[in-house]
């Protein structure tokens, strides 16, 4: 991967950024997303923010070697901090766990005022930004599911609406698996969930053999009721 040639992931990623915005990545590491927006498809400006010391100098360095100072502004800090209020109207962030990409959301929300488009792309958790959306008066416009290197990933996009639009009818199915992934059903969609089901089966016969305490035993409700509603989603769009 480079700003020429992006992961297919990343590429996946790259290609809800909107044309003509001004761009946020948060944990921009090499700073390859704006890069390759900037350099391709005309993006007038950026921010590239990171927390690390060590991203946030790659960054720096990648930025630049390809002369797109003027553009790309690097800038150290934690989430959304780096952006002052009205800088930018999309913001991506890519490649970390879904509960910390929701939280990196909630601690930042006074900068989201002027921001029309969130694009995410949680490695695990998804639902953890479908639940923040739905708290937040976002509304999931679109998902992607791929597979890359053996591993899937997620993309979500945001746009402010009705939190509530793409759930009908099973809100707490569309929340776990994606509403539009769902619809959609590939065969990445399967492979992820049949895997998923397999582990959450292979968890819950460990915690039958294990002591039983009001926890095991909630634990394996909550494994119960997840493997119904996939198993249920996988067997519907299949029959
Ligand atoms: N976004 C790139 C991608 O998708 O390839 C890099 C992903 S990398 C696995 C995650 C990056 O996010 C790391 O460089 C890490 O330092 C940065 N990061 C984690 N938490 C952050 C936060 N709260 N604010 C800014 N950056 C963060």
């Amino acid at each position: 991967m480079n700003t020429d040639k992006l992961s297919v992931r990343l590429a996946a990623v790259a290609k809800y950024v909107p044309n003509g915005a001004r761009l946020a990545d948060i944990g921009s590491d090499h700073a390859y997303l704006p890069c390759y927006l900037a350099k391709n498809e005309g993006l007038p400006f950026a921010i590239a923010g990171e927390v690390a010391a060590g991203p946030f100098q790659s960054a720096k360095r990648n930025v630049l070697a390809e002369g797109l100072n003027d553009i790309i502004s690097v800038r150290m800090g934690d989430g959304l901090e780096v952006i002052h209020e009205g800088e930018v109207d999309c913001i991506t962030i890519a490649g970390m766990g879904g509960a910390l990409i929701a939280s990196i959301l909630e601690n930042g929300k006074e900068k989201l005022s002027s921001v029309k488009r969130l694009v995410l792309q949680p490695n695990i958790s998804a639902i953890s930004i479908r639940k923040w959306f739905i708290d937040n008066s976002w509304e999931l416009i679109g998902e992607e599911i791929l597979e890359e290197d053996g591993k899937i990933y997620e993309i979500l996009i945001g746009e402010k609406g009705d939190p509530y639009k793409p759930y009908s009818p099973n809100q707490d199915l569309g929340l776990l698996v994606g509403p539009f992934l769902v619809q959609k059903h590939d065969e990445t969609f399967k492979k992820k969930w049949t895997a998923e089901m397999k582990n959450w089966e292979r968890i819950y016969e460990a915690l039958e053999k294990a002591a039983q305490s009001p926890e095991t035993l909630e634990k394996r409700q909550e494994l119960i009721d997840k493997i119904k509603l996939v198993k249920g989603a996988l067997t519907d769009e299949d029959s």
